[in-house]
């Protein structure tokens, strides 16, 4: 889905030099979000003139090609508020397809993904996976090798995530310039059907008028009643990206993805974590065996303690030289249980929609929870909402995904996103991923539709390169239909899993089986075979046709 037929730079290249439409347009280049910065864009810069003389050409070629024409007495074709993952993908795609394009942003280009999300988050971890290596003194010497004593510069480490998210912002920014989006600074609000107001927060001064409006507005922490947030002992994810202390003692209440991944980024910093979990077990969106493998590997061996079936039901920051205090309640019966008396407390109890005032109710358009009700098109009324507002899959490539999803719409081709075949990932080390149905899932649906499941399950022990990495620790698991050979789900847990997981949502994507897949040829050594593998072991019915016309497991 996000293949790059040619390189960014090749795809410049012809954007610059050439007014040919069908030169200006590569075949297969996708712009989606997250691909596009980690490629630097800087060699997309063109003049401004540059930039409305393709504008020109493209719209002309994509009307006449796609049954668009123009923005026909609308000041644009299309007006996306926000400028997170979700409305650069969009209008990326966009423009690439002639729309005209303009993107309305209130705070920084980037939204949650690039300033307070997925991009520093990754960078924290990229040196906690490093220090966690460097001080396990036995996985060096089983390596053969001698490491004195691993330190870090806590400012230095918080600069690289800083300095990235920057890039990246930058990146994006360049990329919408380049390509002709129009960026326009302020607060959004919608007026009417197909008119925005733009401006200072209360100053809505200027309107405009599109044929088409995306709503990408994203979200924000969610805090939970009773939780006293200072920024600095009690906090969100948006504090603790800036890393400006490291605690001895930090309490993570909540342990979905984000809290795992900052529970690994302490731990290897040196702090000691405790889980405060309203569910009987921990992690409690990932497939149960995936989890309890993870319980073995990413919480078990380290400092890392946790309370589960509890509520955090306030939360006081430290003060006068008291620390921080969280009362914790049974989560069934709601009886006092314990109060735990820590340095600092991350609050990762999941994210909230931000739609408020975005004039929804100027268009009937009435949230539930805050989240914006969409359809399988991420249609609401007349518009469409793509991304964390809509609370579908809160992740930036599924932002990503739908907003390009809704431009193949919006240019008259019916396009459906298959929300199954959209790979999940936590950054741990090793790494979690996912994609599709867990076990259990796939057991009530196959109870409810009458077939079948079969699982399969490879370990990295038996991978050549894990063991060349020293990092055998892991597990490759695939639920399938054994009467078809159709996916329902795939979850790995091990080194590079985030990588790995894309054969399987592919797949899945595009409708390919198991006893297709299996034939695909892997490279040796290489961490695929772990999947390779998967897919061997699996046992289809014979007979069982392998032409599918049609993506699966929607
Ligand atoms: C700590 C953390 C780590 C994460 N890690 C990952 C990860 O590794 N992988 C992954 O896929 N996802 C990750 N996510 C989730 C990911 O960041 C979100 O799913 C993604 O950012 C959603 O994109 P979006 O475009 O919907 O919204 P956002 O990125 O939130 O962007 C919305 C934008 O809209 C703007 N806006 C809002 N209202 C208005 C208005 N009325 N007018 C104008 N502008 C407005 C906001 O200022 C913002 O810039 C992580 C999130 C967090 C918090």
């Amino acid at each position: 889905m996000y293949s790059t037929a040619m390189s960014l730079s090749a795809a410049a290249a012809a954007v610059a030099s050439s007014s040919r439409p069908d030169a200006i347009r590569p075949a297969g280049l996708r712009f989606c979000g997250l691909r596009r910065e980690a490629l630097g864009l800087r060699s997309l810069q063109t003049s401004p003139q540059a930039v409305a003389a393709r504008r020109s050409v493209v719209a002309a070629a994509s009307a006449a090609e796609n049954g668009t024409a123009g923005s026909g007495g609308f000041d644009y074709d299309l007006v996306i508020i926000g400028a997170g993952v979700g409305g650069h993908g969009a209008a990326l795609h966009a423009v690439e397809k002639g729309l005209k394009t303009a993107i309305i942003e209130g705070d920084v280009v980037g939204g949650t993904c690039v300033n307070r999300g997925c991009v520093p988050s990754k960078a924290l971890l990229a040196v906690s996976g490093k220090m966690r290596e460097l001080r396990d003194e036995h996985h060096m010497k089983s390596l053969g090798l001698q490491v004195p004593s691993a330190g870090y510069d806590r400012q230095a480490v918080a600069d690289h995530a800083n300095n990235l998210a920057s890039k990246i912002r930058s990146n994006l920014t360049n990329s919408m310039k380049a390509l002709g989006v129009d960026i326009l600074n302020g607060i959004g609000t919608i007026v009417g059907k197909q008119k925005v107001r733009y401006g200072k927060v209360g100053f809505p001064d200027n309107e405009i008028s599109a044929r088409n409006i995306i709503i990408a507005t994203g979200s924000v922490p969610f805090v939970p009643k009773g939780i006293e947030i200072d920024g600095k002992t009690v906090f969100t994810s948006d504090h603790a990206l800036k890393l400006e202390s490291v605690p001895d003692w930090i309490a993570i209440v909540g342990s979905g993805y984000i809290g795992l991944e900052f529970s690994d980024v302490y731990t290897a910093l040196g702090s000691e974590v405790t889980f405060v979990e309203a569910l009987d077990q921990l992690m409690p969106g990932f497939d149960p065996e995936i989890a309890k493998l993870a319980q073995r590997i990413l919480i078990n061996p380290r400092k890392i303690d946790y309370h589960t079936g509890v509520f955090a039901s306030k939360i006081t920051p430290a003060k006068d030289g008291k620390p921080v205090l969280i009362e914790l309640i049974d989560a069934k019966t709601k009886e006092h249980k314990e109060t735990l008396e820590v340095d600092a407390a991350l609050i990762a109890t999941g994210r909230a929609p931000f739609t408020k005032g975005l004039g929804l109710e100027n268009i009937n358009v009435v949230t539930q929870r805050g989240f914006v009700p969409v359809d399988e098109r991420m249609q609401v009324s007349n518009l469409y909402c793509i991304g964390d507002a809509n609370g579908k899959l809160m992740l930036a490539h599924a932002a990503s995904a739908q907003g390009i999803s809704v431009v193949e719409q919006i240019c008259g081709k019916d396009n459906i996103l298959n929300h199954l075949s959209i790979p999940a990932a936590c950054f741990t080390h090793p790494e979690i991923s996912m994609v599709g149905l867990t076990e259990p899932q796939a057991r009530e649906k196959a109870d409810k539709e009458g077939y079948e499941v079969s699982v399969v399950k490879t370990s990295f022990k038996a991978n050549t390169k894990a063991l060349a990495e020293n990092e055998g620790d892991g597990l490759a698991k695939m639920i399938y239909r054994p009467d078809t050979g159709e996916i329902l789900g795939v979850h790995i847990l091990g080194l590079h899993a985030a990588d790995l997981i894309h054969e399987a949502s592919n797949a899945i994507a595009l409708g390919t089986r198991v006893q297709d897949i299996k034939f695909a040829v892997h490279a040796h050594p290489t961490l695929s075979e772990v999947l390779d593998e998967l897919f061997k072991a699996a046992k289809v019915s014979s007979g069982v046709s392998s032409s599918v016309s049609e993506p699966v497991a929607a």
